[in-house]
C-alpha cells in the first residue's frame, strides 16, 4: 500500500506475526537450535502468508500470459478479484473481460468455484487448506495502462495480470516469470528473491499492481543520479542516443528532486516503447511506462516534447504517488475512486514538466512565457471553460474526460490545462505574499512533508486549501467559489501584475472570419468534425458528421481556405448532405473573437515586481 515506504531489499520481516526473539540462556547450542527454530517458524508463516504467482508464455505469439497462483487459505470459500481499473487512468477498463479458462485445484483435485459477479471468483475450498489457481490473459492492447504480450516481448501491468484475494492483499507476493526462450532480460522495479531477476517481490499486492514489467530483449540504459540507480528499458529500435539520455534524463531527475530536497527511492524504472506514433505515460510507484514516437529523438521540438513527458511522469513520483488526494491511495479496485483534486495530482504536475524543462535548460524563459500565454488563452476560448468547474472535471473524469466526443470542448474543462493555470496562479499569489522569498516549490515541498512523510497519509480537499491559504496568506474563499469550484472567468491580468506582466491578445486587430466548426476530409468529403458552442455554425444548426458540398453553389474541397475568401459579416448558403439527404442552410459570418496572448511587461514596473518576476523566472 501507499503508506508503506518501499523498501526494495527488506524481504524477512524482523518481527513476523507478533512473535518477538528473546535469549537468555547461556547454552550456546540451545542458542543456535532456538535461533533455527525461531527462522524456521518465520520462514513458514512467512510462506504460510505469500501469495505467489507463477506467469509463463507458451502461446505469446497469440498474446497469452499463463498465470498459476499459489493462495493460502484457510477459509472455506476463497474470493478472488481482478481489478477493473488502473490506477493513473480513471477508467473502468474491466480488465476480467480479457481472462479465460479459470481453474482452481487442491492437489490434484478440481476444486467448484462460480462467478459473483463480472470480476469476483468464489471458489468452494471445503478442506480449508492452500489452493492453486490458474488463468490465462489475453493482451494486445499496447498502451501504457494495459498489457501487451507478443513473440518479441511482454509488457505486463499489474492491474490488467494479477488477481487478488481481498483479505490478503497487505501480505507479501512473489512473482517467478519464466520468460521465453528468445527473451533475455527483464525491466521491473520490485525487489528480486536470492539475485534473480526473475523472481521479484513485493511487499503487498499495491506494490505488485503498481510495478509494470518488461521482458524481452530491451536496450537497458543505466545511470545514477541523486544516489538513485535509474534503468531507461529502450523497447523497440528509435533513433535515441544512450548517453544523451543519461544526460539529460540526469537533469530532470536534480530538477524534480530539488523542488523536494528529498527523494523516496532506492531504484526507479523508465519502461519507454518506441511506437510509429502516439505518446503518453502512466505513472506507477518508483516506475514508469511512456509512449514515444521512436523518430522523436532527433527533431528538437519533439525531443523536448518528450524530455516534458518525462519530466511529468518524474514529478508524479513525488505529486500523487506519494503526496496525494485521500481518495487516491490506498485504492478500491473494484470501482471508481472519487476525488475533487485531480487539478493538483495531474495539473501541478502538468505545470511543473514545463516548469522542470526550462529549469534543466532545455527550454529558453522566452518559450516557457509564451507556454503559459497559450495556456491562458486556450483557456478563454475553450466554451467548456464556462460549463464545468475543474473541481467536477475531477470527480466525472471517469465518465467525461476519459470518455471525450466532439461535444466535449462545449462541455469540459481538462483538469490538466485549469490545473496548470491554477498553479501558475498559486505560485504567483505565494511569490507576492513571501516578498519574492518563496514560490509554489514551498507548498509542494510543506504538503509533502506534512501528508506524505509526517502522517502517511492522503489530503482532504480542506487540508490542501488550509496549506494553500498559509502559503499564499490569504482566505482562498472566493478564489475557490470562482474557479475551483465555479466557472467565473479568470482575471489574468490582475495574476500577471504581481510580477509586472501583462497580456496582450495579438488577434485583437486581426478582423478574421469566424465559422465555428472543424472539418476532416475524408474520400474527398468534406465532413463535419466538431461545433463550436455559440458560434455562426451552431446556432445555425450545423451537425457534426455533415458533409460540406457547397457554399454559395461553389463546390467545396477546402473549407477552411473556402470561408479564408469571405470577410465577417458576410451571409453564405450551404449545401450539405446529412443522412443521405441535400440540405442548405444559411448563415451569417462573424469576426473571429478568439484571443491569442503574449505576455509583456507592464510600463513602469516597480522594484517589487521586478524581484518577483525574478523569483518567478530563477
Ligand atoms: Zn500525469
Amino acid at each position: 500500500m501507499l503508506q508503506h515506504k518501499y523498501h526494495s531489499t527488506v524481504f524477512i520481516k524482523k518481527n513476523v506475526g507478533g512473535f518477538s526473539y528473546n535469549c537468555t540462556n547461556k547454552n550456546p547450542n540451545m542458542k543456535k537450535i532456538i535461533a533455527l527454530l525461531m527462522m524456521t517458524m518465520m520462514a513458514n508463516e512467512l510462506m504460510a502468508n505469500t501469495i505467489k504467482y507463477t506467469l509463463s508464455f507458451p502461446e505469446a505469439q497469440a498474446h497469452y500470459v499463463e498465470v498459476e497462483m499459489e493462495i493460502p487459505s484457510s477459509k472455506e470459500v476463497v474470493e478472488l478479484k481482478m481489478p477493473v481499473w488502473a490506477p493513473g487512468s480513471y477508467l473502468v477498463r474491466e480488465f476480467s473481460r480479457h481472462v479465460e479458462g479459470f481453474e482452481a485445484k487442491q492437489g490434484d483435485k478440481n476444486l467448484t468455484f462460480n462467478k459473483s459477479n463480472k470480476n469476483t471468483w468464489l471458489i468452494q475450498n471445503p478442506n480449508k487448506s492452500n489452493i492453486r489457481v490458474k488463468y490465462k490473459v489475453y493482451a494486445f492492447e499496447l498502451t501504457v495502462r494495459t498489457s501487451f504480450i507478443d513473440e518479441s516481448h511482454a509488457y505486463l501491468n499489474g492491474t490488467s495480470i494479477f488477481m487478488y484475494v481481498p483479505e490478503l492483499m497487505n501480505k507479501q507476493h512473489e512473482v517467478l516469470v519464466k520468460p521465453n526462450a528468445s527473451w533475455g532480460k527483464i525491466s521491473c522495479s520490485l525487489g528480486k528473491m536470492k539475485n534473480n531477476p526473475y523472481h521479484l517481490v513485493a511487499e503487498n499486492y499495491d506494490i505488485l499492481s503498481d510495478s509494470p514489467f518488461e521482458i524481452g530483449n530491451q536496450d537497458i540504459i543505466e545511470f545514477t543520479a541523486q544516489n538513485v540507480k535509474h534503468y531507461v528499458a529502450m523497447v523497440g529500435p528509435g533513433n535515441y542516443d544512450a548517453e544523451k539520455i543519461k544526460k539529460d534524463f540526469t537533469k530532470i531527475v536534480d530538477e524534480a528532486t530539488s523542488i523536494f530536497g528529498t527523494h523516496p527511492c532506492k531504484e526507479y524504472t523508465f519502461i519507454v516503447h518506441n511506437v510509429p506514433s502516439g505518446g503518453g505515460g502512466l505513472e506507477h510507484l518508483n516506475s514508469t511506462t511512456v509512449q514515444v514516437n521512436r523518430m522523436a529523438y532527433s527533431n528538437e521540438n519533439t525531443y523536448q516534447s518528450f524530455l516534458g513527458l518525462i519530466a511529468h511522469e518524474y514529478f508524479h513520483l513525488w505529486n500523487v504517488k506519494r503526496l496525494r488526494p485521500a481518495a487516491l491511495g490506498p485504492f478500491n479496485y473494484d470501482r471508481e475512486n472519487y476525488t475533487n483534486m485531480l487539478w493538483v495530482s495531474e495539473g501541478f504536475t502538468a505545470f511543473y514538466d514545463n516548469w522542470i524543462v526550462r529549469r534543466a535548460g532545455f527550454s529558453t524563459t522566452e518559450k516557457y512565457l509564451d507556454i503559459i500565454a497559450n495556456e491562458y488563452s486556450n483557456q478563454v476560448n475553450l466554451p467548456g471553460d464556462k460549463v464545468q468547474s475543474v473541481a467536477d472535471a475531477s470527480f466525472d473524469t471517469w465518465i467525461k474526460y476519459y470518455r471525450r466526443n466532439e461535444n466535449s470542448n462545449n462541455s469540459q474543462v481538462s483538469y490538466y490545462d485549469k490545473g496548470s493555470i491554477v498553479a501558475s496562479l498559486l505560485n504567483l499569489m505565494i511569490i507576492e505574499h513571501s516578498k519574492a522569498k518563496q514560490n509554489l516549490d514551498d507548498l509542494m515541498k510543506y504538503l509533502y512533508n506534512e501528508y506524505y512523510e509526517k502522517k502517511n497519509r492522503g489530503f482532504s480537499d480542506e487540508e490542501f486549501k488550509k496549506a494553500a491559504e498559509k502559503f499564499t496568506g490569504r482566505d482562498l474563499s472566493e478564489f475557490y467559489n470562482k474557479h475551483i469550484f465555479g466557472t467565473e472567468s479568470i482575471d489574468y491580468n490582475k495574476y500577471l501584475s504581481i510580477v509586472g506582466l501583462k497580456t496582450t491578445n495579438l488577434n485583437a486587430t486581426k478582423n478574421e472570419v469566424f465559422f465555428g466548426a472543424t472539418s476532416t476530409t475524408s474520400n474527398g468529403k468534406v465532413l463535419i468534425s466538431a461545433v463550436l458552442k455559440n458560434s455562426p455554425a451552431y446556432i445555425a444548426g450545423i451537425n457534426v458528421n455533415d458533409e460540406i458540398i457547397a457554399i454559395d453553389n461553389y463546390r467545396v474541397d477546402d473549407l477552411t481556405k473556402m470561408l479564408n475568401y469571405k470577410k465577417p459579416g458576410d451571409k453564405i448558403s450551404i449545401t450539405l448532405s446529412r443522412d443521405g439527404m441535400l440540405k442548405t442552410i444559411d448563415l451569417t459570418l462573424t469576426k473571429n473573437e478568439s484571443v491569442k496572448y503574449k505576455l509583456e511587461k507592464i510600463s513602469g514596473i516597480n522594484q517589487d515586481q521586478e524581484l518577483a518576476l525574478k523569483k518567478w523566472l530563477e
